[in-house]
């Protein structure tokens, strides 16, 4: 009812049905208000690159107010306050809430992001409810240790208590608009924490339909609010405001510099979820017709707009023709169109900026002498769709391998050794994700430990579960989303030493 409600003010028509629900302002202290500077700014549907609805665009000043909010309820209300248990209930609630709403949260999504409905339903809303039910399941197992504690000064009952952060400032970007937010929001409320969330200028949808399902599920106001806009106006408020403890960030490495650089001014903990080029390990000893089509989805799963994308191929000598070619194959057959409809397996890029891009990258692959095997070009004429392109014969030192392309584009290089893989895989910057696909037990056991990434996947790629881990070894990021870890990076530890008799007091 108050989503709808806070429509009201919407000055476009409903461009598509799935976003009647969809409130098109801030959701500050539990309100929804607009931008005190009365901006607004388009949502545009990447098919077209039409106009399809209007948010409210919070600036410094709307950034002030939501983290004044969020301080408030930090500081008086009842959140850090109350039960592990009671927040348990409330997430939980969240989770329900963003089930019963499914099919509309995926509409959403697609509409919002471009990505094919039927993933929306089975990846990004479903794994996001998990999130919240798994973090529901933490909120009352958060909890110190008892140490010993019997030294030259005597005998002392020492022990942790694990405390919220406080308000804790949240960046995020589009790939994968719910789930991204899922990632942060979910343990940072288990924790007790409030929050003020950012999500990316080109997806704000889905953020501001949660913010809604909050207030429904019974969030107390001000503990978490949603503030639609800009990375240099919003985010960089957000990063720079004194009352904010904490800033947790998923984005490019570029960026991520930026917001580290701001939290080293104000000395606050940063948790940082960067970009990546992880490479994909293929043994000779597989079978080929499945690695080729793991190795597919490894790298255009969400039109290869995933942090993790298996983005680097390589594949051993023996094999690497006939896996070139049935690659290319693969690609050429891969379905690119409207991801509404029924069996489409690639919708449009985000935008313009990114189709833009990877068009560049296209164009740099060739000239670098990198073989196009299929694909290299825009995909139609309207939005910003990409043909799904192979590259073979790349080599470390070209652009299309050392830089995040963030786009339907697989490169392919050949190697010999296992020793040779190894360096070569671990020359880049980055380290998120990796991946082997082989039947050698000591091929996997020896690549998996030597891989420095966060996540290795053997025989399959993009699996993610609540409970494991993720986050990146060098320029990929500081910190690690998701399981038990995630909790460290939204508490604080407390030592606290008892004396156990009168003696214990010196001068
Ligand atoms: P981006 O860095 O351009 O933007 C991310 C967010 O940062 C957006 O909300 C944006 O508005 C904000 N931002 C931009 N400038 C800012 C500034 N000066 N101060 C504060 N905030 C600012 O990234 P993107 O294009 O939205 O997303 C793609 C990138 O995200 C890729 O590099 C991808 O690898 C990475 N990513 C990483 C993970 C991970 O878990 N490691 C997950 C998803 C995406």
């Amino acid at each position: 009812v108050e989503a709808a409600e806070a429509r009201k003010n919407a000055s476009t028509p409903l461009a598509h049905p799935c976003l009647a629900r969809v409130p098109n302002q801030l959701f500050v202290g539990g309100q929804w208000v607009d931008a005190a500077s009365g901006r607004t700014f388009p949502v545009l549907d990447p098919r077209t690159a039409k106009e399809v609805f209007r948010v409210a665009e919070a600036d410094k000043e709307d950034v002030e107010l939501a983290v004044a909010a969020a301080r408030k309820a930090f500081d008086e209300g009842p959140w850090p306050r109350m039960s592990g248990k009671q927040r348990g209930k409330i997430l939980i609630k969240i989770a329900e809430l963003i089930e019963a709403n499914l099919e509309e949260m995926a509409q959403i999504e697609t509409l919002d992001n471009g990505k094919p409905l039927a993933m929306s339903k089975l990846a990004d809303i479903p794994l996001s409810a998990d999130h919240f039910r798994y973090y529901a399941g933490w909120a009352d197992k958060i909890h110190g240790k008892t140490i010993p504690c019997d030294n030259s000064f005597g005998k002392f009952f020492a022990y942790t208590v694990h405390e919220p952060i406080g308000v804790v400032g949240q960046i995020i970007p589009w790939n994968f608009p719910l789930l991204m937010l899922a990632w942060k929001v979910a343990p940072a409320l288990a924790a007790g924490n409030c929050i003020v969330l950012k999500p990316a200028e080109q997806t704000p949808l889905n953020a501001l339909r949660f913010a809604a399902l909050c207030q429904e599920a019974g969030l107390p106001d001000g503990v978490v609010n949603v503030l639609p806009g800009f990375g240099p106006t919003a985010g960089a408020a957000i990063c720079r405001h004194p009352d904010v403890d904490k800033l947790a960030f998923t984005g490019s490495t570029e960026v991520g510099r930026i917001v580290m650089r701001e939290a080293s001014e104000r000395i606050v903990p940063v948790s940082l979820e960067l970009g990546g080029k992880s490479p994909l390990i293929v043994d000779k000893n597989c079978d080929l017709d499945k690695a080729v089509e793991l190795a597919h989805f490894a790298c255009f799963f969400n039109h290869g707009q995933c942090c993790a994308a298996g983005t680097r191929l390589y594949v051993h000598a023996d094999i690497y023709d006939e896996f070139c070619q049935k690659s290319a194959e693969r690609a050429a057959k891969r379905t690119v169109g409207d991801p509404f409809v029924e069996g489409t397996e690639q919708g449009p890029q985000i935008d313009e900026d990114q189709l833009n891009k990877i068009l560049g990258y296209l164009e740099i692959g060739q000239r670098e002498g990198a073989k196009l095997l299929c694909g290299g070009k825009r995909h139609g004429t309207e939005g910003y769709f990409v043909e799904p392109t192979v590259f073979a014969d790349v080599t470390e030192e070209m652009k299309i391998c050392k830089e995040e392309i963030f786009g339907p584009v697989q490169a392919i290089l050949k190697y010999h050794t296992t020793e040779e893989v190894i360096k070569r895989a671990n020359t880049s910057e980055y380290g998120l994700a990796s991946g082997i696909i082989s039947k050698d037990v000591n091929f996997i056991n020896t690549v998996s430990r030597a891989l420095k990434a966060g996540t290795v996947w053997v025989n399959t790629y993009n699996v993610y579960e609540s409970g494991v881990p993720f986050g990146g070894y060098k320029s990929s990021g500081i910190g690690r989303d998701k399981g038990v870890y995630a909790l460290e990076a939204y508490t604080q530890t407390k030592a606290i030493y008892q004396a156990l008799d009168d003696n214990q007091c010196w001068l």
